[in-house]
């Protein structure tokens, strides 16, 4: 099995991501759908959708649901690890009874655009919550807001903000910092990880393609590609299944049990209690049918300097302009870099890693 060459994978913009997927997709003989976005346009006036790739058929009872860029920028590296796995021709050999759903860019605006959050500034992996019912409360991220959020992204802002987010974190521990910047939040529509107050688009979308492409669906594997977490290069694994129950095992015998039983990955701290992930909406949706999987990240800084780089993404959006164009498309470069990294070796690394991790649950899928 030769593999596609790994560089040729990554794309260096939306349109250009879009047309490696669609050509791969028809390369590896797959049924395309495009899901147009009714509104928001990409950076250079162009349209955005998400495309859906399918393969075996409808009626399958066992599937396997592949997402990429709910995090619009780390839509790159899940976008390659999409591509590369229709470059491996494993898709066209499937087991009987079982089909391949690949969702490429659900956030396509974020993708396009090289930020976190959709076109309405929500965190897509926050907003899975029940609109109807009471929305989550995060009070220790309001306390905090302005020092994440400063109106000013200079020497002097970000040391006094410093000042006061050492004082609260000194005061409060670190497992509590990481629980408020991280769990997601439903107050504060200019902030980090805001969740929204209605579904969006992307949600819908989804919710749409998992009933009218995976109708018959009873047993779900499922992977949400996603880079930040963990260290350089290496996969990190959220498995949000119930601690040790059945799909939580079937992951571990998947992917092995030392990825998945990992304690590091939030610089010493414990994973927060998130809100709203994209895991359980579609575990939701999927009901009663079993799904096993995780959200994967492959690593690129340190948890404290990603974060950095979300509150500058975060403030090139909302925050007042300093009339430095020049300065402002570094920053620019730098959230792009931080969430994907032009380093060969890296993008190397990481689709040889997804490759391997897309096959393994194929082949784990086969004897469920
Ligand atoms: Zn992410």
């Amino acid at each position: 099995m030769t593999l596609p060459d790994a560089l040729d994978c990554f794309a260096a913009s939306y349109a250009e991501a879009r047309a490696k997927f669609q050509l791969a997709v028809a390369r590896a003989e797959g049924q395309l759908s495009t899901y147009v976005h009714p509104s928001a346009r990409g950076p250079d006036g162009g349209s955005l959708a998400i495309d859906v790739a399918c393969f075996g058929p409808a009626d399958a009872a066992r599937a396997f649901l592949i997402v990429s860029g709910t995090h619009g920028g780390e839509g790159y590296t899940g976008s390659a690890a999409q591509i590369a796995l229709l470059g491996t021709g494993a898709l066209a050999r499937l087991p009987g009874d079982t089909r391949v759903v690949l969702l490429h860019a659900i956030n396509p605006y974020g993708f396009a655009h090289r930020t976190r959050t959709t076109e309405n500034n929500v965190d897509l992996n926050r907003n899975f919550v029940d609109f109807s019912a009471r929305l989550p409360r995060n009070d220790a991220y309001l306390e905090i807001h302005d020092a994440i959020c400063p109106r000013d992204w200079s020497d002097a802002s970000r040391a006094a903000a410093q000042r006061e987010l050492d004082a609260w974190i000194a005061s409060h521990g670190q497992q509590a910092w990481m629980q408020a910047i991280m769990a997601g939040q439903y107050d504060e529509p200019t902030g980090l990880n805001y969740g929204g107050r209605a579904p969006e688009w992307s949600r819908s979308t989804l919710e749409t393609v998992v009933q009218r492409h995976l109708p018959a669906v009873r047993k779900l594997a499922f992977i949400d590609w996603h880079t930040g977490l963990g260290q350089p290069g290496q996969p990190f694994f959220l498995c949000f299944n119930g601690y040790r129950d059945e799909s939580w095992e079937r992951v571990c015998e998947w992917w092995g049990r030392a990825r998945i039983e990992t304690a590091e990955g939030y610089g010493g701290a414990q994973r927060p209690t998130y809100s709203g992930l994209i895991f359980h909406g579609v575990q939701r949706l999927v009901a009663p049918a079993q799904m096993a999987g995780a959200v994967i990240e492959f690593g690129t800084l340190p948890v404290s300097e990603a974060y950095e780089q979300l509150r500058i993404d975060r403030w090139l959006k909302f925050g007042r302009p300093d009339g430095d164009a020049e300065r402002r498309a570094g920053l620019r470069r730098g959230v792009r870099d931080a969430f994907t990294p032009p380093d060969p070796g890296w993008r190397r690394g990481v689709v040889e890693h997804a490759v391997s991790i897309q096959r393994q649950a194929l082949a784990g899928m086969a004897a469920w």
